[in-house]
């Protein structure tokens, strides 16, 4: 079948594997990208609507004991270490009134894979969330056992991720050299047979083949409680092992991935924790980010990737060295700039925020 039947289709009903991988073969030209945009933005509208959703961002509550690091990690650079964060009770109710207060909703708890510290970890801070009526889903590696996520699952946490980045065994020993791929597609059905709803990560261009590609997208799209696909990019850090070794992708490579899953995987979630090119994400078909929205950090804003993201325009001061960074007042504005909604609670705490204020 030729590009433009396949979009044509593809309007209708999810897309093969053969379909694909043709469309990632030839969507490289502008005009075949914008097409295919045009297409996953169309099957988004139709199956979920015009609801983009930006997620707080709580992380750091477990250490990394991956070793040695994964390549593409800031922990992989010499002398980085990540810190882990303290998270009493107290704190969490404090941190989680100032969420509210920024009209977030939902909240990711991430943090680094420590099989010991994680699971009861999360569970501490997961509970007061819930309790302050947030909804949460939990990022930390492959570090929880299935005790942890029954527990998850009776305070009804929204999702529970296990990420593999790539299914090619052999990109995956390379890139990720002290992680392992099977404990991490175990993790996924663990949490798929306990009936909790399913994030997983892709990351685009660290060696992949375009087929490596399609077979991860339905390879998670068949798992019974898949929810939502998160898509990054290989973005190397200055000073680590990949400098000068890969030529990382551009966004764009991540952008034609995310309007060909959404092909795919038609009516769930897709999410990119990328705020600088928000539009992009947008217009290739996803409907949630997070690092976008309010996010719990030390003060003077952030980076993801070793870019550092622009320090926003609302800071909710929590004292420790801490605040909620909080972007919304600016990317609320642009995904309704770009035909979409967010959520009434955001949607009403911007409206404040910007009353009396030069609006963007
Ligand atoms: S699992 Fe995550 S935090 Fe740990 S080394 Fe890999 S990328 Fe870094």
């Amino acid at each position: 079948m030729k590009f433009d039947e396949i979009l044509i289709e593809a309007l209708d009903r999810p897309i093969t594997k053969d379909e694909a991988l043709i469309l990632f073969e030839e969507s490289q030209r502008p005009e075949n990208y914008l097409r295919l945009f045009k297409a996953a933005s169309a099957v988004r509208e139709k199956e979920c609507g015009d609801l983009f959703r930006l997620d707080g961002w709580m992380g750091n509550n477990s250490e990394c004991k991956i070793d040695p690091p994964c390549q593409y990690c800031r922990r992989a650079v010499k002398g980085q270490v990540m810190e882990k964060w303290e998270f009493g009770p107290e704190r969490v109710r404090t941190i989680a009134q100032a969420f509210k207060e920024t009209g977030t909703t939902t909240v990711e708890i991430g943090g680094g894979t420590d099989p010991e510290g994680a699971g009861p970890s999360v569970l501490r801070i997961l509970e007061v969330l819930r309790d302050e009526g947030l909804e949460v889903w939990v990022n930390v590696g492959p570090a929880l056992e299935e005790e942890h996520i029954r527990e998850m699952k009776k305070m009804r946490v929204e999702a529970i991720t296990s990420s593999f980045e790539t299914m090619n065994p052999q990109i995956f020993r390379e890139i990720k050299p002290g992680d392992s791929l099977e404990k991490r597609v175990n993790l996924a059905h663990m949490i798929d047979e306990n009936d909790v709803p399913l994030i997983s990560v892709l990351m685009a261009g660290i060696g992949e083949s375009y087929k490596d590609r399609v077979d991860h997208l339905f390879y998670l799209n068949e798992m019974k409680n898949f929810y939502q696909l998160a898509i990054s990019w290989l973005r190397i850090v200055p000073g680590s092992p990949l400098e000068s070794k890969i030529v990382p992708p551009t966004p764009l490579e991540a952008a034609r991935t995310v309007a060909i899953g959404r092909l795919i995987i038609r009516d769930k979630y897709i999410n990119v924790s990328d705020p600088q090119h928000l539009q992009l994400w947008v217009m290739a078909g996803a409907n949630r980010m997070v690092h976008a929205g309010a996010s719990y950090h030390k003060k003077g804003g952030f980076s993801i990737a070793g870019t550092w993201v622009h320090p926003g325009v609302d800071h909710i001061d929590l004292g420790e060295g801490f605040e909620i960074t909080n972007l919304l007042p600016v990317t609320s504005r642009q995904i309704e700039g770009a035909g979409m909604e967010v959520e009434p609670s955001v949607k009403k705490a911007v409206e404040t925020f910007w009353k009396g204020k030069v609006a963007v």
